[in-house]
């Protein structure tokens, strides 16, 4: 039966295929799609997998000591049930065989239908033993991952496109962390929906950074769909339609073609320099959260990258974090790729929403840390891990030898954190001195991204050379809404006028300054947007790849003069998104009223050339 979920749309577009539902401890999973002479290897070892966790569980019952209570010898029977069950079995062999998922992924595919089936019972006692088959699935899945032969999924699993006659596929499942996310990154998913999450959280940025449409907050999805349904994400209004009837199918089908040609004609533009209809040059640059990301940075007519988000090398590497020379190499990367455009590499942002695996005991307090967003963060992190900072500094110094880089600190909101940070970059360029290591001279910029350092901007702009607001953060942290919590997510709200004042102070007093300043936070790559930061002065904005065409359209539109003059206005309305609004129609009226004049002069000579016709015939 077809219905509705509704969320917060925060990656646009439409996507249609069927669901892959994803329990949110299993998201690690390995998810691939294997060949057809695959499909017997892959059958060979869920086989030996289960052969394993039987002996496993053999020994366990074997070895048990005699005092131990009768109920545990009785669970591990259970579960040897469950693990030669055909339930478990016999369908996740289908999911290899149809589908050609990789074993772990039909392997979960089928835990999610069973832990499902559960659920439902009306049986106290059998509803328990979910956590039983969820336990057998965790043993599958370990001794999968020890007695291997498990394919690289880059190497030889081949994509949806590779794969033919595959239905498309998208993820469902409770919260992706944005480590996940990273993973999907050029994976099979089409699209993605969670239950939690708001617009501006990780999960939701990394969706957009894939330019795959995403719907967060949805609160019930997981619970909702069934494994396999049919699906059609609406990433443009945030509806998600389970099971769609053919003639809901058939009109989405055509928006999806529709948003392609849409994308196709603003590719033109790739080429095109943004200027102002007023002449004014305006930098359209990238955000990017890996090396592997400068390529569409370039394909899409970045002039630079404006926030390399570097927290992302840290992630999915099993507790141990890249050393210096690891780093280098992956700053360097994204540096020679962007072909001496600049390269603007924020220093870590661990923390909040984007936790590291427990590594130090920084880590593991912020494990305990009641609110981690206010809690120990990017430069605050940094500098409470002065070792790990310098090896980062060193890092990136050591890569501004391959182009034009430039350093971004992250969430300062203290002048003692501005002279301890530049204190450590000091130390790090004399390390590479005395190693006789050259490194050049940096630009070092701050992030505002706390409204202490908005307000005391002045201060912090004698020590740095440039200024990026984080619109994300600014907004959290001005109005008080956790970003990641969709239960305060339509608090968030980058129109409130508290926020757009502290922008336009931000912007005008670097530039006062006469320092360079950009907006990396979502606001940049959001169109709705793009005239009034244009009027504030702003001429650098950092957003995803996939979104510079559409605001460099925007951008081209634009008089920045007119948008200047209507600032007051906007800044000191109630409501200041309506007021862009009504500015917008009443620019529009001049050519809508022209457009109508002449609609009638062409109707009044329609008229005479159909009189004039009538009475050639009446002579
Ligand atoms: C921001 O806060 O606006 C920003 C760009 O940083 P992040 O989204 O990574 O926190
Ligand atoms: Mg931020």
């Amino acid at each position: 039966m077809s219905f509705e979920l509704f969320g917060l749309p925060v990656s646009r577009g439409v996507a249609i295929g069927r669901a892959v539902l994803i329990a949110s401890s299993r998201v690690d999973v390995a998810h691939y799609f294997i060949d057809e002479s695959r499909v017997e290897t892959e059958i060979a070892r869920l086989r030996d997998a289960r052969d394993a966790v039987a002996n496993e569980l053999e020994g366990l019952k074997r070895d048990m000591p005699a005092e131990a209570p009768a109920e545990l010898a009785a669970l591990l029977d259970v579960h040897l049930m469950l693990l030669h069950d055909d339930t478990l079995s016999g369908p996740t062999k289908q999911w290899i065989i149809e589908r050609h998922y990789n074993a772990e992924w039909a392997l979960s595919a089928q835990l999610e239908v069973l832990a499902r089936q559960f659920d439902e019972m009306e049986d106290e006692y059998l509803r328990e033993r979910k956590a039983d088959i969820e336990q057998v699935v965790e043993r599958l899945l370990r001794a999968m991952a020890r007695g291997s032969a498990a394919l690289a999924p880059a190497s030889a699993g081949v994509g949806p496109r590779d794969f033919a006659g595959e239905d498309p596929l998208v993820l469902v499942a409770s919260d992706i962390a944005p480590a996940d996310m990273l993973q999907f990154k050029g994976s099979v998913f089409t699209g993605f929906i969670t239950d939690v999450g708001g617009r501006t959280s990780h999960t939701a940025i990394v969706a957009r950074s894939m330019d795959i449409p995403a719907v967060v907050g949805t609160r019930e999805a997981s619970r909702l769909i069934r494994q396999d349904d049919w699906i059609v994400i609406d990433g443009d209004c945030g509806v998600v339609i389970v099971d769609p009837s053919p003639i809901v199918l058939e009109e989405y089908r055509f928006r999806q073609r529709q948003s392609e040609l849409g994308r196709e004609r603003l590719a033109r533009l790739r080429h095109t320099p943004a200027i102002t209809v007023d002449g004014e040059r305006v930098d359209l640059l990238a955000n990017i959260e890996l090396p592997g990301d400068a390529t569409a940075a370039v394909e899409a007519g970045a002039v630079g990258v404006g926030l390399f988000r570097s927290e992302f090398l840290f992630m999915n590497r099993d507790g141990e974090l890249p050393d210096e020379d690891e780093q280098f190499e992956a700053y360097r990367d994204a540096v020679v790729a962007m072909k001496g455009l600049p390269v603007t590499i924020r220093t870590v942002d661990i923390g909040a929403d984007k936790p590291l695996e427990r590594l130090t005991v920084n880590e593991l307090r912020h494990e305990h840390a009641l609110n981690p967003a206010l809690g120990l963060r990017a430069i605050r992190w940094s500098l409470s891990e002065p070792a790990m900072f310098r090896q980062q500094l060193r890092a990136i110094l050591r890569a501004s030898a391959y182009g034009k880089v430039k350093l971004l600190i992250p969430m300062v909101a203290h002048l003692s954190e501005v002279r301890a940070t530049l204190e450590a970059l000091a130390r790090a360029k004399q390390q590479l001195s005395d190693a006789g290591r050259a490194c050049a001279d940096i630009e070092v910029g701050a992030m505002v991204e706390v409204p202490a350092a908005a307000i005391m901007l002045p201060a912090f702009l004698r020590y740095f050379d440039f200024v990026s607001v984080g619109t994300n953060d600014l907004i959290q942290y001005t109005l008080a809404i956790d970003r990641a919590d969709e239960a305060v997510a339509h608090l968030y709200d980058p129109w409130h006028p508290a926020v757009l004042q502290l922008l336009a102070r931000a912007i005008a007093q670097t530039r006062d300054a006469g320092k360079e300043v950009t907006v990396c936070g979502e606001m940049a790559g959001d169109t709705a947007f793009t005239e009034v930061l244009l009027g504030m002065g702003l001429r650098g904005f950092s957003m995803h790849p996939a979104q510079i065409a559409a605001v460099k359209q925007q951008v081209l539109r634009t008089d920045t003069r007119r948008w200047a003059s209507r600032l007051e206005s906007v800044l000191s309305a109630d409501d200041p998104e309506a007021q862009v609004r009504r500015l917008m129609r009443e620019a529009q009226a001049p050519s809508v009223a022209r457009a109508a004049a002449r609609a009638a002069r062409v109707e009044g000579a329609v008229a005479e050339v159909a009189a004039d016709a009538a009475n050639a015939r009446l002579q």
